[in-house]
């Protein structure tokens, strides 16, 4: 009886402790400073309540990697282990430990002990070492498993590298996707494996013979580990056994947790036979997701996969399905509206991110890397292209690396209007580039490139409030370096088939863009800025046209960041740190904008604009 009363308490306990992070988390987000609550809330870490294991690698008779001077792999990864733990516990997780001593538990002893205790992480700590004996090798490596590909395992691989490489700056560092690895392979996800260095560097030996040093690494893990549970995950619902009438439409539900971030349309990731497919309706207030599947879909065997990721950049398992179709699908095309009067509809659009896989094209000092930064960006500006009817397709859908050649290639296969690379990095020396601003790049051979150079530059410079370090924001003349040739480059050398652009809409290095790239409000907006440079480069005057611009606050009256808003059946946009929106390329008419965060009751505002002129609203937001 007692021993029940106990656990039962204990239960109660993690509950109230979650419960307590979410709040904290939640109010944070709304903008109210944590200044303002209690102690015990704001302190919080969202790994409280988490039930977290740790694998410290090897063990006994298996040594692993042996330093130059002898120092034992098995001997560091528990040490590391176990101050992590320590970590953990004082944040408020439960921690399981695979070993916590000298012993070698079999790999899949140690994966079964991680799915018996039903765990929301599997850590397994390792060091690496050179196979060909090169003692000057040392990098950072982190391991995920193909069975959760594009799931919470990535997303929790990224967070603990992007640590990793911050506190440890190693060149070469990559994440990767792995078959083998038994103690991932036979686990439940989302679990990872890390090795942060290689033991067989002696410099790096002797540095992991510091325990100060191995606390400075299990601090990286602490702290990849709480990015990971911040803003919550969501869960999709559908279906064991997919069920469609013969209209081809598949319903599934996307749930977000209580206190948890949402999930905007554009962030839903469909593939039917491993094709992205993007035909669907998503209602970001009761989750409803309706798939339609291509009209013209084969008779027979299919695969379907959904996952979608939240606002805080954490997605939910990939859910994947397989069915069979036995009716040809009937079903009346749906009419689609394109967005700002079909400027860009039927336009054929190539939207290339830089860098990828192991080539991260540069690294912000917090471990961001530009690659990612790229992807994200582009993901949404493809979001918006589409629901605005042009013809649009990605170089990489996903972290992969990829030669300039192939993307060229693939572009040459398009005959595209545009072919837009998407990069970030570090101003250039000796070009009088200024850190933050905005640069593009456009083919030597393409007058083209100098009009649509300009437009991308001002309306990026206006939308992200950069540039004032190189003259009067406000000119439509593009500034000193934002626009200028690059004969250097592969696909500017395809320039005489298909007019290139490559965009840089923020230099990585300025304060506070790191932050700002690290929210996909930053990339959001980012995206919605070049799409307004399409917009005018295809013809629509901003000046000559409607804005509604507006923010949106917390019942305190403080901006609220991270609130998605969204104009009637059209792009999904979200505020930053300052609450502020704003929608150009506005035709005369009503508009109704709604806006959606986490703990607050949607709210909804009619706005009727003119011709032209800006109009200005305020949404405040209801417990
Ligand atoms: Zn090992």
């Amino acid at each position: 009886m007692n021993v029940f009363l106990e656990q039962g308490w204990s239960v109660f306990l993690i509950l109230g402790m979650a419960f307590m992070t979410l709040e904290a988390r939640f109010v944070q987000a709304a903008g109210i400073k944590t200044a303002d609550m209690p102690t015990s809330m704001s302190a919080a870490s969202p790994v409280a309540g988490k039930r977290i294991c740790l694998d410290p690698g090897h063990g006994a008779g298996s040594s692993g990697a042996v330093g130059p001077t002898g120092l034992i792999e098995k001997d560091v990864n528990l040490r590391e282990a176990l101050l992590l733990k320590e970590m953990l516990e004082k944040a408020g997780a439960t921690v399981f430990m695979t070993r916590t001593e000298d012993v070698d538990p079999p790999l899949l002893e140690r994966a079964k002990f991680n799915k018996a205790n039903k765990t929301d992480l599997f850590v397994s700590l390792h060091h690496n070492a050179n196979a060909q004996n090169d003692s000057s090798m040392n990098r950072t490596e982190t391991f995920y498993h193909w069975y959760d590909l594009e799931g919470p395992s990535e997303d929790a691989a990224r967070a603990i590298h992007r640590e990793m490489e911050a506190l440890l700056k190693l060149p070469n560092s990559k994440v990767y996707m792995c078959w083998a690895y038994g103690v991932l392979r036979e686990n439940s996800y989302p679990a990872v494996l890390v090795e942060p260095s290689y033991l067989s560097n002696p410099e790096e030996e002797k540095r992991l013979r510091d325990e100060n040093y191995l606390r400075s690494i299990a601090g990286a893990y602490f702290r990849g580990i709480e990015k990971f549970f911040e803003g919550g995950r969501p869960e999709i619902k559908l279906d064991e056994a997919i069920k469609f009438a013969d209209d081809g439409v598949i319903q599934a539900q996307v749930v977000c947790p209580a206190g948890s971030a949402l999930v905007a349309r554009g962030d839903i990731r469909i593939k039917v036979d491993g094709q992205p497919h993007y035909d669907y309706q998503f209602d970001t207030e009761g989750g409803a997701l309706s798939i339609y599947l291509p009209i013209d879909l084969a008779l027979g065997k299919h695969e379907i996969s959904i996952a979608a990721r939240n606002v805080a950049g954490n997605t939910s398992f990939v859910h994947r399905r397989f069915f069979e179709l036995q009716k040809p699908i009937v079903r009346a095309e749906a009419k689609q509206i394109p967005l700002f009067g079909g400027v860009l509809k039927d336009k054929v659009i190539v939207l290339d991110a830089q860098g990828g896989g192991g080539e991260p094209i540069c690294v912000a000092p917090g471990g961001l890397r530009a690659s990612d930064v790229n992807l994200k960006t582009t993901l949404c500006l493809f979001d918006y292209l589409k629901q605005c009817g042009a013809s649009v397709s990605m170089t990489r859908t996903s972290d992969k690396e990829m030669d300039n050649v192939e993307r060229v290639a693939f572009g040459l296969m398009q005959d595209p209007d545009v072919f837009l690379t998407i990069g970030h990095r570090m101003p250039e020396p000796g070009m009088g580039e200024k850190p933050g601003t905005f640069a593009t790049r456009f083919g030597a051979r393409w007058d083209g490139g100098t009009a649509i150079g300009k437009a991308m530059a001002y309306q990026t410079r206006k939308m992200l409030g950069t540039g004032a370090e190189l003259g009067n924001i406000n000119s439509r003349q593009p500034l000193p370096t934002e626009v200028h040739n690059w004969s250097s480059w592969e696909a500017m050398h395809a320039a005489q088939r298909y007019t290139a652009l490559y965009v840089c809409p923020m230099m990585f290095d300025a304060p506070g863009v790191e932050e700002r790239l690290s929210q996909t409000a930053g990339c959001r907006k980012e995206a919605l800025a070049l799409l307004y440079g399409l917009l005018a480069n295809f013809g629509l005057e901003d000046d000559k046209m409607s804005t509604i611009s507006g923010v949106v606050n917390a019942p305190s009256g403080a901006p609220a960041p991270n609130a998605l808003v969204q104009l009637k059946d059209g792009i999904v946009i979200q505020t930053e740190a300052d609450g502020r929106f704003e929608f150009k390329f506005l035709q005369a008419g009503k508009y109704e904008i709604s806006v959606f965060l986490a703990g607050f009751k949607p709210a909804k505002q009619e706005v009727e604009v003119g011709d032209s002129g800006e109009t200005a609203i305020k949404i405040e937001l209801k417990p």
